[in-house]
């Protein structure tokens, strides 16, 4: 069932929706950009829609509310040890299409892939997805040639077309409410993308061959090992822990998960001293052949949904959809020196 709305009466559903549950969505951050006087968009707690960016795309992504950057999970005694206290409110997170579908990717990792993450499940046992629709690709976006321009799965969309809101309700629950506060029931189509400036090619024949190519080389001197491409990405999943002890009693702190990259010093460290992928070549093609070669064949769809946000925010001009398209080239490269 669809609705259209003008800003004051989906401003009066915000309020109502503000009530049982936190609204989080792409917001401006003003003056924390990367350079002086510039701003961020990242990811916030909103009032209303107009604090929704609908013609930008977010530099970070949803995953930090269901996957917090910093997550304390327990405090611990000498003796003891308590989970930290759960956010008892219930969560709606605005997201476009591509992030929807890395929301199964996060999914499949803490929920599928062996024991559900206690942690992980709280979080997202209590959240609800709203679909932004796409008038148009942004910059670096590839998400037609990874298939997840559009989807099915929200709670509602909405999509701001000039100065008006038009919501597609998926879930009945949400029906009075609209009904009683929109001007008119229509059919909605979310808007999406049908195709991207940046295309992508993934060859049928990758396999881990190709970890022989010479085309990890570059990657040795041109990257900077910073992560900030698994910061910004959001299917990454890995994290760290950290021990936190209190000053004041050296036997007692708290536990907290942390956001980690395989990109950075240290990631592969382990006990006894050994380190692996020490050259910044070889964390490359781990990253790239996780995202889209070995994700997939355990899974059956690549770990990658073609967000754009590595190519944005690397200080390198590193661009994955480029490597992406060296794959094939690297394929050639390594079949014709294995005759
Ligand atoms: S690898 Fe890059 S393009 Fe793919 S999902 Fe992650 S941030 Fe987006
Ligand atoms: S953002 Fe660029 S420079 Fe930094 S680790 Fe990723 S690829 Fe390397």
């Amino acid at each position: 069932m669809g609705f259209k709305f003008v800003k004051s009466e989906i401003n009066t559903v915000f309020s109502e929706l503000k009530n049982g549950y936190r609204l989080f969505a792409p917001k401006i951050f003003e003056g924390t950009g990367h350079f002086s006087d510039t701003d961020v968009i990242l990811y916030g707690e909103i009032s209303n829609v107009d604090e929704i960016v609908f013609d930008k795309k977010s530099q970070f992504s949803f995953k930090e509310i269901i996957f917090p950057v910093s997550e304390t999970i327990f405090y611990f005694t000498e003796k003891d040890i308590k989970n930290a206290d759960e956010e008892k409110k219930k969560t709606i997170v605005f997201l476009r299409s591509c992030d929807l579908h890395s929301l199964k990717r996060l999914d499949a990792m803490y929920l599928a892939n062996g024991p559900e993450d206690f942690y992980y499940k709280r979080l997202r046992d209590k959240v609800e997805f709203v679909l932004i629709g796409c008038k148009e690709s942004f910059e670096n976006c590839f998400c037609v040639d990874m298939n997840t321009n559009k989807s099915e799965n929200y709670s509602f969309s909405i999509d701001k077309r000039n100065d008006e809101y038009y919501v597609d309700c998926k879930d009945d629950k949400w029906d009075n409410l609209f009904k009683s506060n929109s001007n008119q029931e229509m059919d909605v189509e979310p808007d999406y993308v049908i195709e991207n400036v940046v295309r992508v090619n993934i060859p049928e024949n990758l396999s881990i061959e190709v970890s022989k190519s010479t085309m990890w080389n570059e990657y040795n001197t041109r990257c900077i090992d910073c992560g900030r491409c698994n910061f910004v990405c959001p299917t990454c999943t890995c994290f760290t822990m950290q021990d936190i002890f209190y000053t004041d009693n050296g036997k007692a702190g708290e536990r907290r998960r942390v956001w980690a990259s395989c990109m950075v010093d240290g990631f592969t460290d382990v006990a006894g001293g050994g380190s692996y992928r020490q050259k910044n070549g070889q964390r490359m093609r781990f990253k790239v052949l996780h995202k889209v070669l070995d994700y997939k064949q355990r899974n059956g769809y690549h770990m990658c949904t073609g967000c754009g946000r590595c190519d944005d925010v690397c200080p390198e001009y590193i661009s994955f959809s480029n490597t992406i398209n060296k794959l094939e080239m690297a394929m050639k490269e390594v079949s014709e020196n294995g005759k």
